[in-house]
């Protein structure tokens, strides 16, 4: 009798599902990111957003509440609603509640630091990015005139500045520019009944494509902590800017490849022949 009594206070501080927890287990912190994915979590200030919570050992109870997989420890998210100020300084308290809530000895108790792909959670072999980037923008292309009204699409800056690459690249995939940069920018278009929408599958953010009052069409509108658009370390960049990087790199590689090309090409080997005779002439 006394023996189920010890293995009940036993379990009720180290419970063996807590003891299976590590920090460094993607598909755990991943269901704890999704367990965040409800209605109004994703509107949380970046302090508390879902990749916040989720990087440190918080996965959603239920409402309000959040919950430590290793010590059990809880924490109420409650902001007020109309005061700025109060409720900036009360992310802040809840913000530092996020790491000194745990208990001592519970793993979550300091910083840790992660891999950069779950943080970016997509793109992890940068050798699959062309072939996801160039297939997202070809479903895209199933769903152009959705975006026959767009006038003017709102970029992100690197994107903004540098629309020749972003222009060279999609030809040199054959693909259209548009599908490419809405792909490039982390949507997908999905179907609602008759009409189409923008969807982030990692912040949930939905963009309808249907009001055609609206000809500006934001690209930059994922949740302000989506990866897309937001460094959650400082080793990490924006998921867009990475893939004008890897755009960048690509164009760089094939541009080098075209002038070597050049430089076996016949009409090389003749104009080389044109500067030694040009520098003996020189020397003699
Ligand atoms: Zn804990
Ligand atoms: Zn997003």
């Amino acid at each position: 009798m006394s023996g189920d009594v010890e293995v009940a206070t036993i379990n009720t501080y180290e419970p063996p599902k807590a003891l299976a927890t590590s920090p460094m287990d993607y598909s755990k912190f991943q269901q704890r990111f999704k367990s965040f994915l409800v209605k109004d979590w994703t509107k949380m200030p970046l302090e508390l957003s879902p990749i916040a919570c989720a990087m440190k050992g918080w996965t959603l109870l239920s409402g309000e509440s959040i919950r430590c997989d290793f010590c059990n420890r809880t924490i109420n998210i409650v902001l007020p609603k109309k005061n700025y100020e109060l409720y900036k300084s009360h992310t802040k308290v809840l913000e530092d509640k996020l790491m000194s809530e745990h208990r001592i000895g519970c793993v979550w108790k300091c910083e840790l630091n992660f891999p950069d792909y779950f943080i970016t959670m997509e793109f992890e072999e940068e050798g699959k990015l062309e072939e996801k980037l160039l297939c997202n923008s070809r479903d895209i292309s199933q769903h152009l005139d959705a975006f026959n009204y767009v006038q003017t699409f709102l970029k992100v800056e690197c994107l903004t500045e540098n629309r020749a690459d972003l222009q060279a690249y999609a030809e040199a995939g054959d693909v259209d520019v548009i599908p490419l940069t809405v792909a490039a920018h982390g949507w997908k278009v999905r179907s609602l009944m008759q009409n189409r929408l923008l969807h982030c599958e990692i912040c949930c953010r939905k963009v309808p494509l249907w009001n055609k009052a609206h000809n500006v069409l934001d690209l930059r509108k994922h949740f302000a902590w989506c990866p897309w658009i937001y460094a959650h370390s400082s080793s990490t960049t924006p998921v867009v800017n990475r893939i004008y990087t890897f755009i960048s790199q690509q164009l760089r590689i094939k541009r080098k490849r075209k002038s070597k090309d050049y430089e076996t090409s016949s009409q090389r080997k003749e104009e080389l022949k044109e500067i030694v005779k040009y520098m003996r002439r020189s020397l003699t």
